[in-house]
Parts: structure tokens; C-alpha cells; sequence
């Protein structure tokens, strides 16, 4: 069977997907092998059978109940619904609210860009900056040391070779 055929009936999706519909005639067994039956290489499939049932002893009242398929149904119904009422809700939004949101995107992709400027100069000048810090570090433990020096002496110590 596939998704496009109701796995309890013969009707085909346009019937059976519509709300409230009139229960179709259900499969049998026999049926089931007669269609399978009638298969070849041009006609791989007939209303959703595609081949001979894997179990050929068991009536069809007793099949297992597709959860999965049918909740992802319900899933993916509930999520067009959604953006549906989505698209609604923002055809009336008014303008002031559209304005406002494009702008926070816009706001919003900056900082995005600006923040991964960052990380990239932090890729590029790491080695750097690394030194420089342990330089100052160096500077303050001999601040500590000796005291606070006057601009002279430090210009005399640290920056004159
Ligand atoms: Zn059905």
C-alpha cells in the first residue's frame, strides 16, 4: 500500500482525505492477491498494491495500525495550518509592525556579521594579542615590585632599549 491509497478501503485519496466521507468497500485477502496478480511490467501498480501481501494467511481486519505514518499526517497538517493562519496573520499586520521587524533583521544580521568580525580578527591576531597581554602582565608584576614608577623612569626602563 501507499500513502496516496486509505490502507482500510479502496477509495482512491480524493475521496477518502475529504472530512466526513462515506466508508469505501474494504479490502479482502483474495482481493488483494487477485489485484497483485495482475501486476506486470507496464502495470507496476493498481490502487496502491504493488505486490502479493507478505502475509497471506491473515485477514485484513488484523494488520497493524500505521502510527507513524498517521501521526506525521496529522503533523504535517497541523504545520501547513499553521503557516497558513501565519501568512494570514502578517498580511494584517500593519505597516509600522512589518517596518519594525524588517528592521530588527536587518539589526539582527549585523550583529550576526559583526560578531563573526570579531571572531575573525581573533583568529588572525591571537599569537598577538596572547604577547601583548603577557607583556602587560610582565609590566604590572614589576609595577608591583618596585612601586609605581614616574613617567620618566618607565620611559627610561620599558621603551628605550
Ligand atoms: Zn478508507
Amino acid at each position: 500500500m501507499d500513502k496516496a491509497h486509505c490502507h482500510w478501503c479502496k477509495l482512491p485519496s480524493s475521496q477518502w482525505q475529504t472530512y466526513g466521507h462515506a466508508p469505501g468497500p474494504k479490502w479482502t485477502l483474495e482481493e488483494l492477491k487477485r489485484v497483485a496478480g495482475s501486476l506486470n511490467a507496464t502495470k507496476r501498480t493498481e490502487n496502491g498494491v504493488k505486490g502479493y501481501p507478505q502475509l497471506d494467511c491473515v485477514e485484513l481486519e488484523r494488520y497493524i495500525f500505521p502510527v507513524l505514518h498517521v501521526t506525521l499526517g496529522l503533523a504535517n497538517r497541523l504545520l501547513k495550518d499553521t503557516v497558513d493562519y501565519a501568512d494570514l496573520v502578517v498580511e494584517r499586520t500593519p505597516i509600522v509592525l512589518k517596518t519594525a521587524r524588517l528592521k530588527q533583521i536587518e539589526a539582527s544580521h549585523k550583529h550576526d556579521t559583526i560578531k563573526q568580525e570579531i571572531v575573525d580578527w581573533g583568529v588572525q591576531n591571537g599569537p598577538t594579542l596572547a604577547n601583548m597581554h603577557l607583556a602587560q602582565s610582565h609590566l604590572d608584576e614589576q609595577i608591583q615590585v618596585e612601586g609605581e614608577l614616574s613617567d620618566k623612569e618607565r620611559e627610561r626602563r620599558f621603551l628605550l632599549p
